[in-house]
């Protein structure tokens, strides 16, 4: 058997690793590397294998960094299963079209630019430099997106399914986003049989809204996520207390709370908060509004999982009618809401998209707020550098959104413990519950950093020495 990271190593976007097993090529997961996708030289271009030699794909949850090129493969000629559980089938179809809608509007735009440029040189005479093949093409279109929903198939948690003879597939909570799933093969070639586990990405303990991640017992190889390796993140109780704190706070001054969050997943969860503080710890409620089209569209699919959550939180939703729609929040369906809350005075908390504020509406809100040091960001997500969510993270006295300059004097504050990650204690608690020992570990999405610090402590509960992950590699085992 052989395992070959073609994504996610050393790094945390483009997960995509190829399992050989006998006469059988699976491929678990084909997310998008974080790279202009429009660029000719991205790694989204092309794969490093040969799609159409593929028997299965098992998809573990559907961030884009894990479901972003499912569309390339079938374009790419793949034909066969794409396994993965139900919710993650509804979101990831939502999440591709979103993709496919923004990637036609990157080329349009892309398109316009050249053709002004174009225009330039022909005026100033000099000879052209775009040529017509350079034109750029999308990586995929609607039509590819159509044909990954239709070769789809929808597995149950925790229910045994026989891919082929000899490969079994056992998916289990892993408790990181709606439908995210640990994927569990128990192989069996010439008379041997191992079981391989990957976690995909592995949830936070104790976080309130989904339960926590599921053990799987008697690994043999064991791929694991790696991304907080190093970190340990603030416990639930604490990270409440800070958001009670800054909810006061605009109560007191009637300010307003900017949260920039991405649309799948952080966004319920940060519902879910604000509806556990107004209900459950009888914080005064003030207006929650959810501006983004497609976190309002997400939050249905939500709906439709009332199973997926703990027990506090079920009991909790169940007085809604719908489930995430506690009287205090209100979703913006249309722009003409969305520009409304500019006009409207605080208390009030707006979560807006994109995450790290280079997208989206999240930009407007923060245009209208973040000069009165009365209102406050509230900073939930991984900033990655270079974006403007990382420069008001970090406390820029002056930010530039969509070529427009702003003093940042709002308060700023970072609750980077509401990640759907799991942290370095929790990793460690994982492996632990599994289990007697891992025969082999390979660590996989994580910062070289994370992974070096993550290796060592998970090394008691593995036999051989733990592995970090070097791309395109191929390890026999
Ligand atoms: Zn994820």
């Amino acid at each position: 058997m052989r395992i070959t990271f073609h994504g996610a190593a050393r790094q945390v976007t483009g997960s995509c690793h190829l399992l050989e097993s006998g006469r059988h090529r699976l491929l678990l997961d084909c997310g998008l590397f974080d790279s202009d996708r429009l660029n000719p030289d991205s790694p989204n271009r092309h794969f490093t294998f040969d799609p159409q030699s593929l028997d299965a794909v098992v998809v573990s949850h559907a961030h884009n960094d894990h479901i972003g090129r499912l569309p390339c493969l079938v374009r790419a000629g793949y034909r066969g299963p794409i396994y993965c559980t139900a919710p993650t089938a509804e979101i990831l179809g939502l999440m591709l079209r979103d993709s496919a809608r923004i990637q036609r509007e990157d080329v349009r735009l892309a398109a316009v630019r050249r053709a002004e440029l174009r225009a330039a040189e022909r005026a100033r005479g000099t000879a052209l430099e775009l040529d017509e093949a350079d034109e750029l093409e999308p990586l995929f279109e609607l039509h590819d997106v159509e044909r990954v929903e239709a070769q789809i198939q929808r597995v149950p948690l925790n229910e045994p399914v026989e891919l082929f003879d000899g490969v079994t597939l056992t998916l289990h909570n892993a408790g990181h986003i709606l439908g995210a799933a640990a994927v569990q093969l128990d192989l069996r070639v010439a008379g041997t049989r191992r079981r391989v586990v990957y976690t995909g990405d592995l949830g936070r303990r104790g976080m309130g809204l989904l339960p926590n991640p599921d053990v799987v017992r008697g690994i043999d190889v064991l791929i694991s996520e790696s991304t907080y390796g190093g970190k340990e993140l603030d416990p639930y109780d604490r990270l409440m207390k800070q958001l009670h704190a800054i909810v006061a706070r605009a109560t007191r001054l009637r300010s307003k709370i900017v949260i920039p969050a991405f649309s799948l997943g952080r966004t319920q969860r940060l519902v879910y908060c604000f509806q556990e503080l107004f209900d459950l710890h009888r914080v005064k409620p003030i207006p929650v509004y959810v501006d983004s089209p497609l976190a309002s569209r997400l939050t249905e699919i939500h709906r439709a999982y009332p199973d997926a959550y703990t027990k506090t939180a079920r009991r909790l939703m169940d007085r809604d009618p719908f489930y995430f729609s506690p009287p205090s929040v209100r979703f913006c369906m249309n722009w003409e809401e969305s520009r409304r809350l500019n006009y409207l005075d605080g208390p009030m908390v707006i979560i807006a998209s994109s995450g790290m504020c280079d997208a989206g509406r999240v930009r407007s809100h923060l245009k209208h707020t973040i000069e009165d040091p009365d209102n406050a960001v509230v900073i939930v997500s991984y900033q990655a550098e270079g974006t403007l969510g990382r420069q008001i993270a970090e406390g820029a006295e002056r930010v530039k959104i969509q070529d427009e300059e702003f003093d940042l004097n709002a308060a700023v504050y970072v609750l980077d413990g509401f990640s759907a990650h799991a942290d370095r204690n929790d990793l460690l608690w994982w492996y632990e519950q599994t289990g007697g020992r891992i025969g082999q570990a390979y660590l996989v999405h994580g910062e070289p950093e994370q992974m070096l610090a993550l290796a060592p402590a998970m090394q008691p509960f593995v036999e051989s020495d733990v592995i970090l992950a070097e791309p395109h590699h191929s390890y026999e085992f």
